[in-house]
């Protein structure tokens, strides 16, 4: 299965991942966006690749 991971230094922690996707993604006190699973049971997670303002969110 394809890996979700952030790109720490493209992310801007804007928090729009984890209002959509809390099962996947959390931004931490250090400001950015962490993942913490790799599936989501809700929602689909491809979409947010294309919803993250910084492109900072890789499937692959
Ligand atoms: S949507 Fe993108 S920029 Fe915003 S917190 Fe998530 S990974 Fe970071």
């Amino acid at each position: 299965m394809a890996k979700i991971t952030v790109d720490a230094d493209t992310c801007v922690g804007c928090g729009l991942c984890e209002q959509t996707c809390p099962e996947v993604f959390k931004v931490e006190s250090d400001g950015i966006a962490h993942v913490k699973s790799q599936s989501c049971s809700s929602c689909n997670v491809s979409d947010l690749v294309d919803q993250c303002p910084v492109s900072a969110i890789k499937i692959g």
